[in-house]
């Protein structure tokens, strides 16, 4: 489906998908065998596509500026060419380790428009760049191109359009550094909302600035986009703190209404910012939940009385608030299950067992209308075990 609307949008750019933002087995396997790329940061990494046995190390880019020499060593062995730089150290150590890497500068642009932004850490300044390549041919290596990222989660198409604009003034300065670039690398940065419009908008950038492209080839590093919408997750109620049934009564009285601003209810959920929920704190996401299954049904009336509620995660730490504020059926209880929708970036893979709670399960499903029933099926197991289970559509 994302690989579709990738293709549609933007067929003369080849998706390498980035394993980081989920490197499960079944996204990778799918996504080789619809025949992407993928941008790899670890040996890690590279290990978990090459695994697969169905792709050439030619389909992967060491997307990762600052590697460790060891690193850069077995992706030598493995035979992985492509990788980027954006500092002089970085250099030397490519051409002690891998002399014969296709290398990639990675520029510095606007990221201001991005929930998380990258260039803090990486990207050259455009000024930078000239010593970088004469430093670069100095040690005889092979420069092929330019990458930048415009940030994850980048909410501004101008941004994209600017890079463009500081890549053409890179390819610039390789041709007076005596090299001919082949490659543009867009890097990462598509959210699912906002996708066709920033598209167009890239798309029509790279029209503008790189005019004559025959012999260039076009790439990018998609994460987000391809993998939010495949995952769902399921979390079950495991305790809840509510007021006493007289309290209750009593704040009705006083609001006149069920229109309460401050949570009456605090729910406690078995997956938290220490688990799945971590994008919350690092992918600076806000995550809405609804009501999945109540008293063991999961058709939920739409007459059911809402109550303005707390969820929380299942750690002692009170920084494990999942969400501070929402309206959620006033029956809900412990035992019932939240749904959160658009769970599959940037969450699971981050997740860590503090406290001593599990990482959630994924449950595949078909995806096909066909996965209600499965997930139903699987979700009545665990609740046997009050354990959490991820539930996944098809990309
Ligand atoms: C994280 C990252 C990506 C993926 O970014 P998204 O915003 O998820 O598309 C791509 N390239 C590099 C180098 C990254 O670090």
């Amino acid at each position: 489906m994302q690989h579709a609307r990738w293709m549609k949008a933007l067929p003369e750019i080849e998706p390498f998908y980035a394993v980081k933002c989920n490197p499960d087995p079944y996204v990778l396997r799918l996504l080789a065998s619809l025949g992407t790329g993928f941008d790899c940061a670890s040996n890690g990494e590279i290990n978990r596509v090459l695994e697969m046995g169905s792709v050439d190390p030619s389909r992967i880019i060491f997307a990762n500026p600052c590697k460790a020499t060891s690193f850069v060593r077995n992706a030598a062995k493995a035979g992985v060419d492509m990788m980027t730089f954006d500092n002089t150290d970085e250099l030397y150590k490519i051409a002690r380790a891998h002399p014969r890497a296709k290398l990639v500068v990675r520029i510095l642009t606007d990221d201001s428009k991005s929930l998380c932004r990258l260039g803090l850490k990486f990207g050259a300044p455009l000024v930078t760049v000239p010593a970088l390549l004469s430093k670069a041919r100095e040690l005889q290596l092979d420069v092929i191109g330019v990458s930048f990222h415009v940030g994850s989660g980048c909410y501004d198409s101008g941004a994209f359009a600017d890079a463009i604009q500081r890549a053409r003034m890179a390819f610039d300065m390789g041709k007076d550094a005596g090299y001919t670039f082949s490659l543009l690398d867009v890097g990462g940065g598509f959210e699912d909302a906002t996708f066709e419009a920033n598209s167009a908008v890239l798309w029509q950038a790279i029209e503008n600035y790189f005019p004559e492209r025959g012999s260039i080839r076009i790439i990018a590093e998609p994460g987000r986009f391809y993998v939010s919408k495949a995952f769902r997750l399921a979390a079950n109620i495991i305790a809840r703190r509510a007021p006493q049934a007289d309290d209750a009564c009593d704040l009705d009285a006083l609001t006149g209404s069920d229109e309460q601003s401050s949570p009456s209810v605090m729910y406690y959920i078995n997956d938290g910012v220490y688990g799945s929920f971590n994008c919350i704190l690092f992918d600076h996401q806000v995550v809405t939940p609804y009501a999945l299954c109540l008293n063991g049904s999961f058709h939920i009336p739409a007459s059911e009385p809402l109550n303005a509620s707390s969820v929380w995660g299942p750690t002692c730490d009170s920084i494990d608030c999942v969400c501070t504020l929402t309206r959620l059926p006033s029956s809900l209880a412990v035992g019932d299950w939240l749904a959160f929708e658009n769970m599959g970036a940037y969450t699971i893979c981050a997740a860590s067992q503090f406290n001593g709670f599990e990482v959630s399960n994924v449950i595949y499903t078909s995806g096909d209308g066909l996965g209600a029933a499965e997930v139903r099926r699987a979700l009545a197991t665990y609740a046997k075990g009050l354990e959490s289970a991820a539930g996944r559509e098809a990309l």
